[in-house]
């Protein structure tokens, strides 16, 4: 399946010059949002994988139904004050500032194989701050999938050198 003409771009989305690529056209189609997570399933095959952790609220809506089909399970990382348990925390750069990414202490076991689930790697700020929290716990990350990777963004190169999956680039 041709998965970039799913995805609409959006013209000067949040502000002037950026060209927001929006998912919510694939996830409303049934069969190219099937199709999208058999393909990171498919390309994940020879990762071994506990459990999936995905940031909100993108991360969730590719993390969670690969967890389903992969048998792992999802662990949600959200913004600092949204999780009910005990938290651990990481900072992240927004445009201005900073802000923190929250979750529970108990949510992984030490040793264990995360994958990282997102719908977007652009500078790789939100998924080092997501591999952050995973390594506070002591997980170990395998993998991190994507549906979409901005290359002239480098994200790649803040994650150590990860197994990185996408199923569309934008050079
Ligand atoms: P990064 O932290 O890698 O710079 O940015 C990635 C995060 O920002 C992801 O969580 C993603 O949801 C969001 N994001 C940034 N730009 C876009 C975009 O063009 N489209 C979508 N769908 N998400 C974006």
């Amino acid at each position: 399946m041709n998965f970039k003409e799913k995805i609409r771009v959006i013209p000067d989305y949040p502000q002037p010059g950026i060209r927001f690529k929006d998912i919510t056209t694939l996830l409303q189609d049934g069969a190219a949002y099937r199709a999208a997570i058999d393909e990171l399933k498919e390309q994940l095959k020879d990762v071994e994988i506990d459990v999936i952790v995905g940031p909100e609220a993108r991360g969730f809506v590719v993390g969670a139904p690969l967890a389903y089909a992969l048998g792992v399970g999802f662990v949600p990382v959200r913004k600092k004050g949204k999780l009910p348990g005990e938290t651990i925390e990481a900072s992240y750069s927004l445009e201005y500032g900073k802000d923190l990414l929250a979750m529970h202490k108990d949510a992984i076991k030490p040793g264990q194989k995360v994958l990282i689930a997102d719908d977007l790697l652009a500078t790789g700020g939100t998924i080092s701050a997501t591999l952050d929290l995973v390594k506070q716990l002591q997980g170990v990350p395998v993998a991190a999938a994507f549906l979409i990777e901005l290359n002239y963004l480098e994200g790649r190169k803040k994650l150590d050198g990860l197994n990185v999956v996408s199923l569309v680039q934008y050079d």
